[in-house]
């Protein structure tokens, strides 16, 4: 019978992000601080490392793959990363998360390389905003570089941005605007206590309840349904997604703290380092990488990794008084 990572809450496991770098060129204020300490390169999982490891999960049942960060394009060699992670027996389905700068020049080897789905991420289309936010003045450059990704044909290309009290409220509706005249599928994602700089507070992020009444206001929406569940698609599915009723474009909200969707999670993670987290806010991991690199057999990799998921707390305490933030920020676990 085909292996399947079953947890002791029924949960299967399928799908799997992999940060290949700690590294990145923004710093945006919900992720890491300016002067944000990386790891050494002797750390980070070698490709051939992350693929065999992607071989042990697909044997165990995964067979969705993102790539993401840090941020992933500053890493030499992501497209052939992705040409070969695609041929691995089992993985059907591949996507990347990238913050968008390194898709004007990069965009057309993702596609050659088989890439077809992609999320960029985008909070504000506002110059100064966009400086504040990830303490950059690139916002062109992202632009630019989503227009690439739309030219080579990239679909869905998702515009993931994250809603912050005070910063974003104001244009929600323009960023929805943007997003369904270029046919982007927007994604907007409550801030998360994950931020390296301790500004995470409750009042800090806008529920996707709050963000869903602003847009259909303006733009009536219709659910993408499940069973009449307004709307999360599949079960596993983080988004809470709409359609635009006069357009058809999709628009979702990520509501993972006021509507946390740990009951249905499908989700691993490998850090750059090659640690295995069972979920964003895991306050353990398990070392794959050192057993790797010490000649481990891919069975004794395997079980580690079913041990780990055999532990998958039922899920995060974002909203208990006993919450702990993970000592990892985002970028160091790979969003
Ligand atoms: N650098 C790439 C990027 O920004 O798209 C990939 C890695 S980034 C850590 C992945 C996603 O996590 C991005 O969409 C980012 O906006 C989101 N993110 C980062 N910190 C977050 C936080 N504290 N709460 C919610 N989302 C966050
Ligand atoms: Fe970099 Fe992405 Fe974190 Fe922003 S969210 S600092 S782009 S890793």
């Amino acid at each position: 019978m085909k292996q399947q990572l079953r947890d002791r809450f029924g949960r299967i496991h399928t799908n799997l992000r992999i940060s290949v770098t700690d590294v990145c060129n923004f710093r945006c204020i919900y992720c890491m601080p300016e002067d944000m300490a990386f790891m050494p390169d002797a750390a980070l999982m070698k490709f051939d490392e992350i693929l065999h490891l992607t071989r042990i999960f697909a044997g165990l049942g995964v067979n969705k793959v993102r790539i993401t960060g840090g941020e992933p394009l500053v890493r030499a060699g992501v497209p052939q990363l992705i040409a070969q992670l695609k041929q691995i027996n089992g993985v059907k389905d591949i996507s990347l998360t990238t913050n968008g700068i390194g898709l004007i020049t990069q965009a057309q080897a993702l596609y050659d390389a088989g890439l077809r789905r992609i999320n960029v991420s985008l909070d504000t289309l506002n110059e100064e905003k966009f400086e504040q936010m990830t303490r950059r003045k690139v916002l062109s450059r992202v632009i630019a570089g989503l227009k690439a990704a739309h030219q080579c044909g990239f679909d869905p290309i998702k515009v993931n941005a994250v809603a912050m009290r005070g910063f974003t409220d104001d244009e929600i509706v323009e960023l929805a605007t943007f997003a369904r005249d270029n046919g982007y599928q927007l994604r907007f994602i409550e801030f998360m206590p994950l931020d390296a700089d301790d500004i995470w507070g409750r009042n800090m992020f806008i529920p996707g309840k709050e963000i869903i009444e602003k847009i259909n206001a303006v733009y009536p929406l219709e659910p993408v349904t499940l069973n009449g569940d307004a709307a999360r698609d599949a079960k596993s599915d983080t988004a809470k997604r709409y359609r635009f009723a006069d357009n058809g474009t999709e628009v979702g909200v990520i509501p993972s703290v006021s509507e946390p969707f740990c009951e249905n999670c499908n989700r691993v993670r490998l850090t750059a380092d090659g640690k295995f987290r069972t979920c964003l806010f895991s306050l353990t991991e398990t070392d794959l990488l050192t057993p790797l690199r010490n000649g481990a057999s891919d069975e004794a990799i395997a079980q580690l990794i079913r041990d780990a998921v055999a532990q998958k707390a039922a899920g995060h305490k974002i909203n208990a008084a006993d919450f702990i933030k993970p000592e990892r920020n985002m970028s160091r676990i790979g969003g």
